[in-house]
């Protein structure tokens, strides 16, 4: 399999080289070059197999020549071994043909473990092959920061930094990050928004020379292996369902679009969704996007659901793709426009085409709240606040014969204030992290300035 850039000016690269280089360097995402399709036959055949074998039928068309048959495998099973449940995605029925999909079991309580314990054991596999270093870079706005320290974390060949807004991260999210005592990790706060992170983390990987000294790596959502590996969960739960004899949709959380944008893959691949529906907190630029057509950045609000808190939703741009067909002029030319206007509007045809496979709704913060107090009333399901946007925005939809699956993207004690004060009940962390308030912290506050940055990393860095 091959991969090319959403903005069409990158060098064509293998499954391997797409993973360890993350953004193209014309600036665009590496999507894959054909979406291989699984017959119903195929997708029928998963019914009843471990997650793990169904993630290796699943993910295995897509890596080609980058790992033996025997080595994935094995890839797949350390990535799953830690987590905390038999079924690793589970299920739990929410009312009469809606569903939660509990991604939360792995061990930084988010579905982000899903990929980035995947990447961190396919980073291991080839740079072990290879003998080389890389520096992996990342911004995250609290879940993806963890998830990757705790992927990465003792790892050889691996330096691990992850850009933190100060203050902005849930305490539970922020002692995730600066509590692993391996010298390899580097949690850095810094004086900015999200935005501010993750427009530092793009601006390292477009500064070349800076990029090949340190062997930049990227594991943020934009990167392909992290999409590919949420793809499976859509594939499981389908299929627990009934799919492909019976049609599906999916409720998906959404902020930097990876996650819903891995639905899509599943769905060009031949599972049966009849709709994605696109689920935001008041940050809600995919909503008034899909609405009317103008994609407009408006400032990030702080929520209570902050791994949401997006101005900018960097995985859209796959999906921009993809709508208009694949025309990498078009995509480059809406990107000129978002840097120097603020926004865009999508054509008329290519938002017909975004609207065939996904819908939309936004919660505001009283709804947030106001959803996870019902919950636990009606069903004693405690959710996370990002759930909670989910549940409710699924709730407002159509009727349909077709379930409705909502992804439950984080384990409600990773919000502990924003829960006890929706239920009354303060929720309690599961046994491996009960003693997270006790150990110590360690963490370097830096101004939002990409040289400092920079110099940091250089001096910090294995070499
Ligand atoms: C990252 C995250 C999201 C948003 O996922 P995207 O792939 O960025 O759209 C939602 N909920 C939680 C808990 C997250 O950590």
């Amino acid at each position: 399999m091959r991969y090319v850039s959403t903005r069409g000016m990158a060098p064509v690269l293998s499954f391997e080289e797409a993973m360890l280089t993350g953004l193209a360097r014309d600036g665009g995402l590496y999507v894959p070059e054909t979406v291989p399709a699984m017959a119903p036959e195929d997708i029928a055949a998963l019914a009843g197999m471990s997650y793990e074998d169904a993630a290796f039928r699943i993910m295995w068309p897509f890596i080609g020549e980058a790992f033996g048959a025997e080595e994935f495998h094995a890839v797949i099973s350390r990535a799953y071994a830690g987590f905390d449940h038999a079924a690793r995605a589970p299920l739990v029925q929410l009312g009469v043909n809606h569903f939660l999909l509990e991604l939360f079991h792995g061990p930084t309580l988010a579905f982000k473990d899903f990929a980035m314990q995947m990447i961190g054991q396919l980073f291991q596999a080839a740079l072990e092959r290879s003998g080389k270093r890389v520096t992996i870079v990342g911004a995250t706005s609290g879940d993806t920061g963890s998830a990757a320290i705790e992927a990465f974390r003792g790892l050889d060949n691996v330096d691990v930094f992850i850009l933190f807004p100060e203050g902005r991260v849930s305490e539970v999210q922020r002692r995730q990050m600066t509590t692993p005592a391996e010298s390899n990790v580097h949690a850095l706060a810094v004086k900015g928004d999200f935005d501010d992170c993750q427009a530092r983390v793009k601006d390292m990987f477009n500064d070349f020379a800076f990029r090949d000294a340190v062997g930049l790596a990227g594991v943020n959502s934009i990167n392909w292996a992290r999409v590919l590996a949420q793809v499976v969960y859509y594939f499981t739960s389908a299929v627990s369902l009934g799919a492909p004899h019976r049609a599906v949709r999916f409720t998906v959380p959404t902020g930097n679009f990876g996650d819903i944008f891995a639905g899509y893959v599943a769905h060009r691949m031949g599972l049966p969704v009849e709709k994605l529906v696109i689920a935001t907190n008041q940050n809600d630029i995919l909503h008034r996007a899909l609405i009317s057509g103008a994609y407009r950045t408006e400032g990030v609000v702080p929520s209570i659901s902050p791994s949401m808190d997006i101005q900018v939703s960097s995985n859209f741009e796959r999906v921009l793709f993809e709508a208009y067909g694949r025309d990498g002029a078009a995509v480059v030319q809406q990107m000129d426009a978002l840097k120097a206007e603020g926004g865009f509007v999508i054509s008329q045809g290519a938002l017909e085409n975004l609207r065939e496979v996904f819908a939309s709704g936004r919660c505001s913060e009283e709804g947030t709240r106001a959803t996870i107090a019902a919950l636990h009333d009606e069903t004693g399901q405690v959710l996370c606040p990002h759930s909670a946007v989910g549940v409710k925005v699924a709730r407002e939809q159509p009727e349909s014969a077709a379930p409705m699956i909502t992804l439950a993207t984080a384990h409600p004690a990773k919000f502990p204030d924003a829960v006890a004060k929706a239920t009354g009940q303060r929720p309690s962390l599961p046994p491996r992290l009960a003693d997270l308030f006790d150990r110590p912290e360690r963490m370097t506050t830096i101004e939002n300035d990409l040289s400092a940055i920079e110099a940091f990393i250089e001096e910090r860095r294995a070499k």
